[in-house]
C-alpha cells in the first residue's frame, strides 16, 4: 500500500521493526538512547544547549500545541493566531480552552503569512505577547514562512510559537537563527517518518516559568525541571518506548537520506507529480503554485465528485488518501511526505488516473 496520508505516514521497514521489543523506559541502556534522541532533535532544530532544550511529551500533536501555549503564554494572556487553515482554528481553539485569550487574525487560506499581515495584528491587538501560526498548513497545503514573520516579531518585541508539526524535518528552520521563537513543536510520526506517539517541543528555557501552565500533565517546565534534576534520560510519566525506539531509526534514516534538503527536495518533488499530474487529469489545485508548499496538495472535487468512493477505489489498487477534508469547500487531500519515493508517487498519480477514467466511463 502506497500511504498518502499527511500523517501519521509511510513508514521505512527497519523503522516500524524497532517497535517488535519489549523495552523497560528507567533501564540504563535505554535512558542514553532517550538521552541521545533529545540531543539529536535539539541539534537538528538547531538549538543551542542551555539557551533551547528538547521537551518530549507523550501523545499527539495537538497536546504539544496546546503545553507550549500553556507554558509560554501566561494566564490570562493574549495571542494572535493568523487563521489560513484548519489547523489554525485549533490552535485557536486550545489557546482558548486554556484559558488565554486568543485573537482570531482573517488571513485567506490560499495563501501564507505576509510582513504586512504581521504588523496589522499586532497594531490591532498590542497586548498580545506571541504570534501562533501553523509552518505548514495541512489544511490547504500553504507555507506560513519564518523568514518572513520573524523579523516582524522581531522589531515589535513579540514572541513566536511555531506549529510545525507537519513541517519539521523537511522545511528548514532554526531556534538559533529566530531568537523570537519561544517555542517549536513537532511530533514522531510526519516528515521524520517515525510512528505516531511523542511529541516533541524545542522551547527557549528563559521563556518557562513554574506554575504557568495551569495543568499538571501538559507542564513543559516541568519536563525540564525533571530533566535538569534526573538527567536527560529520564522520563516524567510512562513513554511510548517503542514509538521512541523507532523514532531513534527513523532519525538514522533521515541522516542517511541527507537531513533536512534531502528530504525537502524528495518532498518537494512528490508535490511537482502530484501538483502538474493532478492538472493533467483535469483537477483543480486549490492553491495557486506559487503557494504550494511541499507537504501536502490539496484539490478541488469536481461537482459530484464521491470522495468516499474515490478514496475506497484507490485503496484497491494500492494508494490509500484520507477520506475527509478540512477545508470550507469540498477537497481532497494527499500526502506528499512520508517514506514515499518519486516512482511511487508517479505511479500513484497513474492510480488516479485509472481510477477517474474508470468513473467517468461508468457515469
Ligand atoms: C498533524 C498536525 C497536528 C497534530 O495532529 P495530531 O493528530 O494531534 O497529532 C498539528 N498541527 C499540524 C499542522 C498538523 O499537521
Amino acid at each position: 500500500m502506497i500511504l498518502l496520508t499527511p500523517g501519521p505516514v509511510q513508514t521505512a521497514p527497519q523503522t516500524r521493526a524497532a517497535m517488535a521489543q519489549d523495552i523497560a523506559p528507567w533501564d540504563n541502556d535505554f535512558r542514553a538512547v532517550y538521552a541521545r534522541i533529545r540531543e539529536r532533535v535539539l541539534a537538528l532544530a538547531g538549538g543551542v544547549p542551555g539557551e533551547h532544550a528538547c521537551l518530549p511529551l507523550q501523545g499527539a500533536g495537538h497536546f504539544i500545541v496546546e503545553a507550549a501555549i500553556r507554558s509560554l503564554v501566561p494566564a490570562g494572556g493574549a495571542i494572535i493566531v493568523p487563521m489560513n487553515g484548519a489547523y489554525a482554528e485549533r490552535v485557536l481553539l486550545l489557546a482558548r480552552g486554556a484559558g488565554r485569550v486568543a485573537h482570531a487574525w482573517p488571513v485567506p487560506d490560499t495563501r501564507g503569512v505576509t510582513a504586512e499581515d504581521v504588523a496589522a495584528a499586532f497594531a490591532a491587538h498590542p497586548e498580545a505577547s506571541h504570534f501562533a501560526t501553523v509552518y505548514s498548513e495541512t489544511g490547504a497545503g500553504i507555507v506560513n514562512r519564518p523568514e518572513i514573520i520573524g523579523p516582524v516579531l522581531r522589531a515589535l518585541g513579540k514572541r513566536l510559537i511555531l506549529d510545525a508539526v507537519s513541517a519539521f524535518g523537511a522545511l528548514p528552520f532554526s531556534m538559533e537563527d529566530h531568537p523570537e521563537c519561544d517555542a517549536l513543536v513537532f511530533t514522531s510520526n510526519k516528515c521524520i517518518e517515525g510512528l505516531p506517539g511523542i511529541a516533541f517541543c524545542v522551547a527557549r528555557v528563559h521563556a518557562l516559568e513554574q506554575g504557568r501552565a495551569g495543568s499538571w500533565s501538559l507542564d513543559l517546565w516541568e519536563i525540564l525541571n525533571i530533566a535538569l534534576k534526573s538527567g536527560w534520560g529520564s522520563f516524567r510519566f510512562t513513554p511510548p518506548v517503542q514509538a521512541l525506539a523507532a523514532f531513534n531509526v527513523a532519525l538514522d534514516l533521515f541522516e542517511a537520506e541527507g537531513g533536512q534538503p534531502a528530504r525537502l527536495a524528495r518532498y518537494r518533488e512528490n508535490m511537482r507529480i502530484l501538483y502538474e499530474g493532478a492538472l493533467k487529469l483535469g483537477l483543480r489545485p486549490y492553491v495557486d503554485q506559487a503557494e504550494q508548499g511541499p507537504i501536502i496538495v490539496t484539490l478541488h472535487q469536481p461537482p459530484g465528485f464521491d470522495l468516499q468512493g474515490f478514496v475506497d477505489a484507490l485503496k484497491a489498487r494500492g494508494v490509500l488518501i484520507s477520506n475527509f477534508y478540512t477545508t470550507k469547500t469540498p477537497s481532497i487531500r494527499i500526502g506528499c511526505i512520508g517514506a514515499i519515493s518519486n516512482a511511487e508517487m508517479t505511479r500513484a498519480v497513474a492510480i488516479m488516473g485509472e481510477v477517474l477514467a474508470s468513473t467517468a466511463q461508468a457515469a
